[in-house]
Parts: structure tokens; C-alpha cells; sequence
């Protein structure tokens, strides 16, 4: 059910240690267990990697349910915000996750959220020798997610995890693509730190988020996103570029309109580095 390849990148989100390795038990209702005692459940072959959460407080953001309400109408929804509210060609970020798999150079990929992996299908061309792994929350997303990446005959490992807590063993990726991931993380510096500990040594961390000040009708939108508690706070981009430099890699963006694209090279020994424009 889960190729050996993908049993051999996945640890346990509860005691998050590398050194116990999760395997699959159970045949009617399979599940991924862990030496610890985790139980992780496999639904639709889709494991549902989510640790639970006993004793924390509710998350104050309602960004899964959200995500469970577009996945329906994302494909049309995406790129017609993209062309008008955010005013930012949808086929750049066709090119920034051709930008992102290229870097994969037949290594392992992440990506996370996968949303209906409308993004991946549209670059997927040229890199049939990745090892594909997508991440969403939304169990809407991971069905759409998983009918089309089956249709693509991409043979990818899809996951229900917590960008916070990531089931993926230390250095894992050769590249990770977060496309419009960063405005839907409750903690974006747990999530971007997260995803950095699974890059490999000279893996590219690239994706894309919303930007503030770009635009009044932009504003207002992002404006309602915000009073309906639908995703954090979202920043401009100098404040985004600087979080982004904090975690060691060199830095590269563009934006267009309220969208910021970036590319984060984890160096092999990593050192703070000042973000820089690409154009
Ligand atoms: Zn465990």
C-alpha cells in the first residue's frame, strides 16, 4: 500500500525522533504505528498523520474548514483571484513550481499544501523521475488531490499532516513547493522551520504566499480574511523576507501584486544572508 521508498522518509509526529521508524499494521483498517504507541489511520490510503493535540488549546483559525468549502470550486477560484484581486499572472506560479521541481533532480518532493494539485499537474511534465509527496489538512483538498494526481499517472504519497509537526525524517526533500501555504499557517514560524528541517543540504524551500499593501481591493479582501479568523495575520513583504532569511538559507523572491514568490537554498552550512531581488 505505501512503497518501502516512502515507509523509509516517514517518523513519527508524536515522539519526533528519527531513530524509530513507522510501519504499517493492521489489514481491514490499516494504520501506520509507531514503537511509541502512536496509532496513525490510513483512510482511503491516505495515512492521517495528524498528532493529536490533548491538553493544547483549540486553534483560534479556521483555515481547514475553509479549505474543505473552496476545494470545490479552487481550479476556478485560484487563478480568477489570482488575475483580478491579486493581480498576479497565474502561469508564474506555474513557472516558480517548474522552478521548484527542477531542484528535486530526482530526489524526493514536498508538496505542502497540495490544495487539488492543479499546480503540480501543470508542471509535472518534465520531472517523471521525482518521488512525490503532498500534504494538506483538508481532507476536501486530498481527495480532489489524489483523483487527479492518479488521472496524471503521478504516482505521489499523500498525506493528512500538520505543517507544524511534519512526519518526515531530518533532510528528507531535495525540494519542497509551498504554494500559497504561508498565509494559511497558524504558526508561520513553526511551519517554516518545520519544512526547513526536512529540506536536505542544498534542497530549495520555494513557494508563494499573499502580501499586504498591494492594492486596495486586495486589502479589502485580505481585510475579511482576516476579521473572520479564516488565517493568521498577513504581513508586507520586507517582514516575510526577513522571516524567511532567519532560517539560514540564501534568499531569492519577486512579487507580483499581493503575491510574493520565493526560493530558500538550504547551504550546507548555513549562515543568515540578506534576502536578494531576482529582478
Ligand atoms: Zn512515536
Amino acid at each position: 500500500m505505501i512503497r518501502p521508498e516512502f515507509l523509509a522518509i516517514l517518523r513519527c509526529p508524536v515522539c519526533c525522533t528519527d531513530a524509530t521508524a513507522l510501519h504499517v499494521a493492521g489489514l481491514r483498517e490499516p494504520s501506520l504505528a509507531c514503537d511509541c504507541g502512536a496509532m496513525f489511520p490510513i483512510v482511503d490510503g491516505i495515512p492521517d498523520v495528524m498528532p493529536h493535540r490533548v491538553g493544547e488549546p483549540a486553534k483560534n483559525y479556521r483555515t481547514e474548514t475553509l479549505d474543505n468549502v473552496l476545494a470545490g470550486t479552487y481550479d476556478l477560484l485560484m487563478p480568477l483571484m489570482s488575475a483580478t484581486a491579486w493581480r498576479c499572472d497565474p502561469l508564474h506560479f506555474v513557472d516558480w513550481a517548474n522552478m521548484a521541481l527542477g531542484r528535486a533532480q530526482g530526489g524526493f518532493h514536498l508538496s505542502l499544501p497540495i490544495s487539488t494539485a492543479n499546480i503540480l499537474r501543470h508542471s509535472w511534465g518534465p520531472h517523471l523521475d521525482l518521488q512525490v509527496v503532498a500534504v494538506d489538512s483538508s481532507w476536501e483538498m486530498l481527495h480532489r488531490a489524489k483523483r487527479r494526481l492518479r488521472r496524471a499517472k503521478i504516482d505521489a504519497l499523500l498525506i493528512r499532516a500538520d505543517v507544524e509537526r511534519l512526519p518526515f525524517k531530518n533532510g528528507t526533500f531535495a525540494s519542497i513547493l509551498s504554494v500559497n501555504g504561508l498565509h494559511t499557517f497558524d504558526n508561520r514560524a513553526y511551519g517554516l522551520a518545520e519544512l526547513f528541517r526536512v529540506a536536505r543540504e542544498g534542497g530549495t524551500l520555494a513557494g508563494s504566499t499573499l502580501i499586504r499593501d498591494q492594492g486596495r481591493f486586495a486589502e479589502w479582501v485580505l481585510d475579511r480574511y482576516e476579521h473572520y479568523g479564516l488565517s493568521p495575520m498577513l504581513r508586507g513583504k520586507h517582514f516575510v523576507c526577513s522571516e524567511l532569511a532567519e532560517l539560514g538559507g540564501k534568499v531569492s523572491y519577486e512579487s507580483y501584486g499581493a503575491v510574493l514568490f520565493f526560493a530558500v537554498e538550504k547551504l550546507a552550512e548555513t549562515s543568515a544572508q540578506h534576502p536578494s531581488r531576482l529582478h
